[in-house]
């Protein structure tokens, strides 16, 4: 499971409504809300985002 790096929920890589590139690293979002906010600023989320 990935982190949701706005709103920190727990989303399913295979069925992540949105997801984004940034620096080379794939994000995953429960909505297309939160890719939105997260593409507007994504330095903002990004220290929350650790994934592993
Ligand atoms: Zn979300």
């Amino acid at each position: 499971m990935a982190i949701d790096p706005v709103c920190k929920m727990e989303v399913d890589e295979a069925t992540a409504a949105a997801t984004s590139e940034f620096e080379g690293q794939t994000y995953y979002f429960c909505a297309p809300g939160c890719k939105k906010v997260f593409d507007a600023e994504p330095k903002k989320y990004l220290s929350a985002a650790k994934t592993q």
